[in-house]
């Protein structure tokens, strides 16, 4: 089925309007017909009521409650030097199924919080865009950017990508009953060996992809989707 993103909710009733009253129309719904609407953080299941040039009016029939698929994944993404490189990142990790992204201020991104904090609109413009194709049953939330430096341990499993590791992958790891797992990527450059020291004092294990080097966003994407579907053997496959 057909998803929207509505532009105001009253009562009963779901307005699409703007841009997304063009997507509309470029699948040639008719009055009628069922379409999911997702409004103000929620998604319903509607009936497309009227449309007009100006506006659509969806008529709400339930909420859609699907459950979060496990494990929630908390991707720290130290930002890249190549910022446009994020927009691949935010759209790729969203489809394999990271519940959040953070971005990370590192020694090697080379780049201020205020420049990251300007892309973060579009970064969730994007996020939204995916949500809408890959029929997730949230958006990938986007945090506030942070420095490496105040990442916390805070996950049942706390991982990092590094390319020099030697002992760990992932297929070692036991992600028997794991809930929730923070995954640390570098930026082009790598973590310094300071920084790679401070998250393994945190608590972090370093990993390493096998079995060459890649890019910052193809390790992203990779780390993700395998620790989502080496997990779905180990685990009620969704939060309720
Ligand atoms: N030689 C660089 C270094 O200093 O590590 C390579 C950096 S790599 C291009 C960017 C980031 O992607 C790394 O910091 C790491 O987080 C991740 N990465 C890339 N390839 C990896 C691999 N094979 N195993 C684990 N992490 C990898």
């Amino acid at each position: 089925m057909d998803r929207f993103l509505g532009s105001k909710r009253s009562h009963g009733i779901l307005l699409i309007e703007g841009e997304e009253l063009n997507h509309l129309f470029a699948k040639r719904l008719k009055a009628g017909q069922e379409l999911e609407v997702f409004v103000e953080g929620k998604l319903y299941l509607c009936t497309l009521e009227k449309l007009s040039r100006s506006y659509a009016s969806c008529l709400i029939k339930r909420e859609i409650e699907n459950p979060t698929p496990l494990p929630m994944i908390n991707l720290y993404q130290c930002v890249p030097v190549e910022l446009k490189n994020m927009d691949l990142i935010v759209e790729k990790v969203s489809e394999v199924g990271a519940f959040k992204l953070t971005p990370v201020i590192s020694d090697r991104s080379f780049q201020s919080k205020g420049v990251i904090e300007k892309k973060l609109e579009r970064w969730k413009r994007i996020a939204l865009a995916s949500f809408k194709q890959c029929r997730r049953p949230k958006p990938l939330d986007i945090d506030q950017p942070i420095h490496l430096k105040d990442i916390r341990a805070d996950a049942q499993l706390n991982l990092f990508l590094d390319s020099f590791e030697k002992e760990r992958s992932i297929k070692d790891l036991n992600l028997n009953g794991i809930k929730t797992i923070n995954l640390v990527v570098g930026p082009e450059g790598g973590f310094t060996s300071q920084e790679s020291e401070f998250l393994k004092s945190l608590g972090f294990l370093p990993i390493r992809l096998y079995p060459y080097i890649l890019r910052s966003e193809t390790a992203s994407i990779l780390g993700v989707g395998l620790l989502m579907n080496l997990s779905i053997l180990s685990l009620p496959t969704y939060q309720e």
